[in-house]
């Protein structure tokens, strides 16, 4: 068909990364220290035994620049990678801007999101190092799932403890966690000693990443055969979604364009930095201008509210002691639908190329998340995650300025997943019973003020 306009850049399976990109050994500066909670001193190796195996706590302590992806996981990645890069047409025209708007859709693995991209690594090294059963917490549901299928795969069994609130929203991701074999508890839950704890403190609550954390962390540390898995924030998790990144800039380069603006929602920061830290890594040789801007619920601030400093990763503090941009363990943030960016913290190293000033932050409102998402849907067809409705919203304020300045400008997002699952959060939206949430103040200060004293 002459003068068809290209929206869809495919690489061919053979372009699937042979390596992770770790941006350790590029920074400028290195990063803080992780530390003991006990000791406050740096963690060593040991320390983190019980919980991961050794394969994964070399690639979190890594300054290799590249590591080479196993065979296996490849394999496994060939079913959905490389994903698509497609450059939104009729999202533009209804815009009616000179930008050009491109996203990369991570909605194609079947969990739906990004998240097997780590899952699969993770399940992958533990079953290599003997590992019977992974146990973990899931906020919406996608990285439940994720790894539900992952331990599946590698005939590992898996126990996910799921936020409250998203228990009783999506009864459906749970449905699809147990159809892959797994097992799932409302969380705060009565198995664990902090849940039962929290339980009986705050009876009616609706659960948090951070008290998930807990309990699955808690599970993994006192039975020997099981460790536990996080799909978010820490350095290998990150790590193993930058296949996402190195595919778009060869996508981008097909596409015979540069990016003036590289954007992605940011719950733990992994969709993020899959996509941006390959562009950061050129950024930082020089290679790279892009803007890039982390797109974050205002019910949920940690970049652009949060204190950079030390602070737990889970509300039991049951975890190491991590220097993150932090809303503070304790807090629990409102019901929001993107149930997957409710933690209280940021991954360390998207905190860090904050700090450098690689990076920016900004904020959105769940009503205008879903009301980009909606508008999104329309013109390209896909329904989003509801977390992928903050990049939109972000994608979408980009190009309508670009109109106004009547400039071109070339943005680049993130389509971290899929709103299959999230239906009843769209039918809430349409029949005007979502409501935005103001920045909770006096709950973060009270959060912030119980911050732990590092000397
Ligand atoms: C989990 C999730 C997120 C948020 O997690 P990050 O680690 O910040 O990427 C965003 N989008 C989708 C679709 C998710 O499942």
């Amino acid at each position: 068909m002459a003068g068809m306009e290209t929206i869809q850049y495919n690489l061919p399976q053979s372009r699937i990364p042979q390596a992770w990109y770790n941006i350790v050994a590029d920074l400028p500066k290195p990063m803080a220290p992780v530390l003991h909670p006990g000791t406050m001193k740096p963690i060593g190796p040991d320390d983190l035994a019980p919980l991961f195996p050794l394969a994964l706590i070399l690639q979190e302590v890594s300054t290799e620049r590249e590591i080479e992806i196993p065979g296996e996981v490849r394999q496994i990645y060939a079913q959905w990678r490389p994903s698509p890069l497609y450059r939104a047409r009729r999202l533009e025209q209804a815009l009616d801007t000179p930008a050009h708007i491109y996203y990369k859709y991570e909605g194609v693995s079947p969990a739906g999101s990004h998240k097997p991209n780590t899952a699969v690594a993770q399940a992958y090294y533990n079953k290599k190092e003997g590992t019977k059963r992974l146990s973990t917490e899931t906020g919406a549901g996608q990285w439940g799932s994720s790894l539900a299928m992952a331990c599946a795969f590698f005939g590992m069994e898996c126990k996910v403890y799921m936020v409250r609130v998203s228990y009783d929203q999506k009864p459906y991701r749970r449905a699809l966690m147990e159809a892959y074999g797994a097992t799932v508890a409302a969380s705060p839950s009565n198995e664990t000693e902090i849940g039962r704890a929290i339980l009986q403190e705050h009876p009616g609550t609706s659960g948090s990443l951070g008290i998930a954390i807990s309990e699955a962390v808690e599970v993994a540390a006192k039975d020997p055969n099981t460790k536990y898995a996080l799909g978010s924030v820490l350095n290998h998790v990150l790590l193993h979604q930058t296949v996402i990144g190195q595919e778009a800039i060869e996508q981008m380069a097909m596409a015979d364009d540069e990016p003036d603006v590289i954007l992605g929602c940011t719950g733990g920061g992994s969709n993020f930095a899959g996509l941006v830290m390959p562009y950061l890594g050129r950024k930082i040789k020089g290679q790279c201008n892009a803007r890039v801007v982390a797109v974050e619920p205002a019910a949920c601030p940690s970049l652009t509210k949060g204190r950079f400093t030390y602070d737990f990763g889970d509300t039991g503090h049951l975890t190491p002691l991590v220097k993150m941009h932090t809303l503070g363990s304790t807090f629990v943030p409102p019901g929001i639908h993107a149930g997957g960016l409710r933690y209280h913290g940021m991954a360390p190293l998207v905190s860090h190329v904050m700090d450098l000033g690689l990076i920016e932050a900004t904020t959105v409102q769940q009503l205008d998340a879903f009301a980009a998402g909606i508008q999104f849907a329309r013109a390209e067809g896909i329904i989003p995650a509801p977390e992928a409705n903050h990049a939109i919203a972000g994608a979408i304020a980009e190009a309508l300025q670009a109109k106004q300045e009547g400039k071109p400008r070339t943005i680049l997002f993130s389509l971290s997943g899929h709103g299959h699952f999230d239906m009843q959060s769209y039918a809430d939206y349409q029949a005007g019973k979502l409501q935005n949430y103001d920045y909770p103040e006096e709950e973060i200060a009270m959060a912030l003020a119980g911050l732990p004293t590092v000397g």
